[in-house]
């Protein structure tokens, strides 16, 4: 007889959901997880005695969201910042112009209102696209179109769209314009307000992991299926089980960090080889001082003088120092990964400094390079030319009825987040138990601490 009900592979948040539904549900579980935290890609430093989180930050779109409703369950505090996801306007933003000029409030409203008229033009575009167009000959048949047009506007604001659009797919997917499906931000839409998270988006994880049988520094390389259920080999020694859910990110399926034995059917292995994993990188910068506008959200360089740095997002409110955020994405985020740290906040000061003039050099900072991390080879998955949003939900499996994959690549309704990795973690455990789950007695279990 196996030694457990079910293992589960990787503990951030799909893991460590699945993990406690299934242990509450009365099963014998072990997660399994590489590092030595649980938590995975949402990831807070507390080393310098605030939160800095490293990963995920946000929630996007808190309407209708069943992560929201478990934030609220656990008394979870948060904090309103609603351009979390790339939008033009929405908030108060410093908008700068392609010769690094200060927009005024008027000339802000002016931009926002084109990229809301290019945006009706993307999805008239997208509406008639065929299959293998990519999100970038969408975009520039919809500018194509706005040039012809009677009132065209000049060239120069069609080429600072075209920028705008460029910088918003490597921000939400990772990956370069040309790389992403017509199709690639179709789940893109924001419900509500967003929040992020001032104690830490960990908190989260690591409580609802809270009293689980969870084995940290357990590398998982091999997951067998035979007649008696699984067997998964770590670099401690080997778990059987009836069931294995696999939660571990896609850049790690992509390499081959786990081998299936049998190997693993088309209908699970093509959605694998098929979606893409992007490239998403944090830089915070904290300033003795602040040089920016009070009650900004964020400031955005457009056309040539938001290039490469164009975005920077003011999270002071977490530290209570003056902090900005900015994000290497897609190409530059690839490329960002072998600069040393001094030459990445050189070169971002320097493109802060062209729009606000002589600026105080940072005093602390956080760079991330997760497509160096092994145990995520990448930020998140986006639809890749090639792939279709059913390639996501088809990797969830389950194959010969006893391997199950979880995570935000295996939710179709909203890859690429939190809440999407959530509800992959619930589907899962559904599916093992063969019956739905309770996700308000769930939160009243985590919130009462330990399984
Ligand atoms: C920089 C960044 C910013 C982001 N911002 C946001 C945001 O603001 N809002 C949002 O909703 N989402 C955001 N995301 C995405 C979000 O973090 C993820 O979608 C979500 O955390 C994924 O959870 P998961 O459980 O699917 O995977 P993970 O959290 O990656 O968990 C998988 C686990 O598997 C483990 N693992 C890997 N390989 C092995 C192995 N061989 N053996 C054992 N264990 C293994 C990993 O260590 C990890 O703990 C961001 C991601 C990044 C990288």
């Amino acid at each position: 007889m196996p030694e457990f009900d079910t293992v589960v592979v990787g503990a951030g948040m799909a893991g460590a959901t699945a993990a406690r539904l299934l242990t509450d549900a009365g099963q014998r579980v072990v997660l399994l997880e590489a590092r030595t935290r649980v938590g995975g890609r949402m990831h807070t430093d507390r080393a310098a005695g605030f939160p800095v989180d490293l990963g995920a930050s946000w929630i996007h779109g808190i309407e209708r969201s069943p992560l929201w409703d478990l934030v609220q369950a656990l008394g979870i505090p948060t904090v309103e910042f609603t351009v979390g996801s790339f939008q033009a306007g929405g908030r108060p933003i410093a908008d700068f112009d392609g010769t690094g000029r200060r927009m005024s409030a008027a000339e802000s409203e002016r931009w926002v209102s084109e990229v809301a008229m290019a945006d009706r033009a993307v999805e008239r575009e997208i509406a008639r696209s065929s299959p293998g167009d990519t999100y970038r000959e969408v975009t520039e048949r919809a500018l194509d179109g706005l040039e012809r047009l009677e009132d065209a506007m000049d060239p120069e604001r069609i080429d600072e769209i075209r920028e705008f659009f460029r910088h918003r797919v490597e921000e939400q997917c990772g990956a370069w314009i040309g790389d992403l499906d017509a199709h690639g931000l179709d789940e893109d839409a924001i419900d509500g307000d967003e929040v992020i998270f001032p104690r830490g988006y960990d908190e989260l994880p690591t409580r609802i992991a809270a009293g689980l049988d969870v084995r940290l520094s357990h590398v998982v390389n091999r997951v067998e299926r035979g007649a008696d259920g699984v067997r998964v080999d770590t670099d401690r020694g080997a778990f059987t089980a009836e069931q294995v859910v696999v939660t571990v990110p896609l850049g790690v399926l992509k390499a081959g960090g786990i081998v299936f034995d049998p190997p693993l059917p088309d209908d699970v292995a093509g959605p694998i080889d098929r979606l893409g994993m992007g490239i998403f990188n944090k830089i915070f910068l904290q300033f003795p001082e602040r040089f920016w506008e009070e009650g900004v959200y964020a400031i955005r360089a457009l056309g040539e003088s938001g290039e490469h740095w164009h975005s920077w997002y003011d999270v002071s409110a977490i530290s209570g120092r003056p902090t900005l955020l900015t994000f290497a994405a897609g190409p530059l985020g690839r490329r960002m990964q072998t600069l040393s740290d001094d030459e990445v906040v050189r070169d971002v000061a320097r493109a802060l400094g062209s729009l606000y003039g002589d600026i105080p050099a940072p005093d602390a900072q956080w760079i991330t390079r997760w497509a160096q991390d092994p145990y995520t080879l990448g930020s998140y998955s986006y639809l890749a030319n090639g792939s279709s949003h059913a390639d996501h939900d088809a990797l969830s499996g389950p194959v010969d009825g006893v391997l199950h994959f979880a995570g935000e690549a295996t939710w179709g309704a909203e890859p690429a987040t939190v809440g999407g990795a959530y509800a992959s973690g619930v589907r899962a455990a559904e599916r093992i138990l063969g019956r739905p789950v309770d996700l308000t007695a769930f939160a009243e279990g985590v919130r009462h601490g330990g399984a």
